[in-house]
């Protein structure tokens, strides 16, 4: 099943969602293989974050992560709006903004 016709059946009106998720630090869409950039922050490792799930394609391309939607794998493209020093401060603010941890 892909993105569109899980959004057509299940979502309507949402473009994007909150998710709370271990993610690597990547520059671009390119990608470590392809970028010096992406490299270098590829060197930081992963570390929590909270992720917008764009659900709707944008206007450049963005890397794409895996997350579970309505319980199923989808691949979308995502912004990382804020990093949590642990997963303490990760599973506090994800609590306290009933967002879902992600772990797989
Ligand atoms: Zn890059």
């Amino acid at each position: 099943m892909n993105l569109r016709s899980i959004m057509k059946e299940n979502m309507n009106e949402m473009d994007s969602f909150h998710v709370v998720k271990k993610m690597p630090h990547i520059h671009c869409a390119r990608g470590p293989k392809g970028c010096e950039k992406c490299k270098d922050y590829e060197k930081k490792g992963d570390t929590w974050a909270l992720v917008k799930i764009l659900l709707t394609p944008g206007e450049w391309a963005r890397p794409i992560t895996q997350v579970i939607l309505k319980g199923q794998k989808i691949h979308a493209e995502y912004d990382i709006e804020m990093r949590f020093n642990d997963i303490i401060d990760a599973k506090k603010y994800a609590q306290d903004h009933e967002i879902e941890i992600q772990m797989f």
